[in-house]
């Protein structure tokens, strides 16, 4: 398709990341005068540290209600258009890309970040499209049918339309520094801009005793629950924990760190996280387990008698909790001292005093509302020439290969409401 124009291109994308990348790909054949700028000097700098460097580029069992968004009907259609199958097809066919699938988690076949990379950049290579990398975009102005972007180094570029793929403010060194939403801000309005926090990230602790733990995993279960009722549970997870000296880690974690962000938002304090490091045994169990040992090895210290069941430094914190010294001999424990420390070890409490900020989340919670698009085109509803797609909007999922998986859905998404609209300046239908 080719536009007769005095523009420089006929859709300019502002972002090389995953959005930006999948929209311009999507683009590639179906317009000729395409460019991707991008602040960085390479394409793709968050994409290739993605999944520990290996990529969870998607999930083939993806619920839209696990996304939090302003507007969960328009995740709903999103999908509802482009699912993952779509996507994955593209990068089969298009790309080049053999993904490999194991408990609905997708990576590429090479578990490496860089083949997806790679796969893009040779793509835009074969097709011509053009790159201006190491130009960051500070303005996008309104022209008579369509925009004019212009970078810090005061270049300017016209372009019939925009994709805005700037990203959120996670992980600022890989580009995604905020300055999109001032890009798009003119357009939508303060109002428009959910409040971006950081997501998928650690929790801080103060306690003390917590820092003493720092290095130790254990596979647990997570629950967090109000901080006035240890029987107000907010969520519940299960996976590895890894507790360093800021507090606590894992992907258990991170996975209910926008919800921890949200109730101190509107409690004003952060819930409390409590671990169950004995999630398939009862409470009874565990006691029985402590009581079997204080039979067995009467003449071992406390610490000494647990530590095959526990990492002893959790047990000397417990008994530190409860004014209990693990010097002394475990036959001398009372049995409502057995039941204490078995409580502890189902249900460890670790105050929360807030989260690690953006240049550790993996992902941004808030942007620009939903409600600022028209529906399914991705395009801003305050000016026909403006598309917005990936992790600027106010769309943010779980781990699990949820995130990327909204980047290429709503890349295709915007690209597909860019053909669209040019078919329709052809038919004088815009
Ligand atoms: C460490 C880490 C691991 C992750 N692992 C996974 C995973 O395994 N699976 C998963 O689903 N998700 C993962 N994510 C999340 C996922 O990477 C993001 O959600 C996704 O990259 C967002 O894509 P995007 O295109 O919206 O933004 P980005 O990928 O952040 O790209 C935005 C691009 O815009 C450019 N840019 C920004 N502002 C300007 C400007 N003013 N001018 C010019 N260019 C600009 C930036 O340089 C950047 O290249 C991970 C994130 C991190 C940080």
């Amino acid at each position: 398709m080719i536009l007769m124009s005095n523009f420089d291109y006929d859709c300019i994308i502002i972002g090389g990341g995953a959005s930006g990348l999948m929209c311009g790909s999507y683009l590639a054949k179906k317009i000729s005068r395409l460019a991707i700028i991008d602040s960085n000097s390479r394409l793709g700098k968050k994409l290739s540290l993605t999944g520990n460097g290996r990529c969870n580029m998607s999930n083939s069992n993806i619920e839209t209600s696990n996304y939090s968004s302003d507007d969960s009907s328009f995740v709903d259609s999103a999908f509802s258009q482009v699912d993952v199958n779509e996507s994955l097809s593209f990068f089969e066919s298009k790309l080049s890309v053999l993904t490999s699938s194991k408990d609905y988690l997708v990576y590429p076949y090479t578990y490496k970040a860089e083949t997806v990379v790679e796969a893009f950049r040779e793509y835009i290579k074969d097709n011509s499209i053009e790159l201006l990398l190491g130009r960051s975009v500070v303005a996008i102005n309104p022209i008579d049918g369509g925009a004019r972007v212009t970078c810090s180094s005061k270049e300017t570029y016209t372009s019939r339309y925009v994709v805005v793929a700037t990203g959120g403010m996670s992980y600022p060194k890989t580009g995604s520094d905020g300055s999109g939403y001032k890009l798009v801000l003119p357009f939508v309005g303060t109002e428009n801009l959910e409040n971006p926090m950081p997501a998928l990230v650690q929790l801080l602790s103060n306690d003390k005793n917590i820092k003493s733990l720092s290095g130790i995993r254990s596979q647990v279960k997570v629950s967090i629950r109000g901080s006035k009722s240890i029987n107000d549970v907010i969520a519940v997870e299960k996976g590895e924990i890894l507790f360093t000296d800021y507090g606590i880690s894992g992907i258990c974690i991170m996975q209910l760190s926008s919800l921890c962000l949200s109730y101190a938002k509107r409690n004003k304090n952060y819930p409390i996280v409590y671990i169950d490091f004995f999630d398939s045994y009862s409470l009874e169990d565990v006691v029985h387990m402590i009581l079997r040992r204080q039979e067995s090895f009467p003449n071992r210290s406390i610490v000494g008698a647990l530590s095959g069941m526990i990492n002893s430094k959790i047990v000397e914190v417990i008994l530190k909790r409860h004014n209990l010294d693990g010097r002394v001999l475990i036959s001398s424990l009372q049995r409502n001292k057995v039941e204490t420390i078995a409580m502890e070890l189902k249900s460890f409490s670790v105050n929360i005093s807030g989260t690690m900020g953006f240049d550790f989340a993996q992902v941004t919670h808030g942007g620009i509302k939903l409600n600022s698009l028209s529906h399914l085109t991705m395009r801003l509803k305050s000016n026909k020439h403006i598309f917005l797609c990936g992790e600027i909007l106010n769309v943010d999922g779980p781990c699990g290969g949820y995130n990327l998986q909204w980047a290429w859905t709503s890349g295709i998404l915007a690209a597909k409401g860019v053909i669209k609209s040019i078919e329709g300046e052809e038919t004088n239908e815009v």
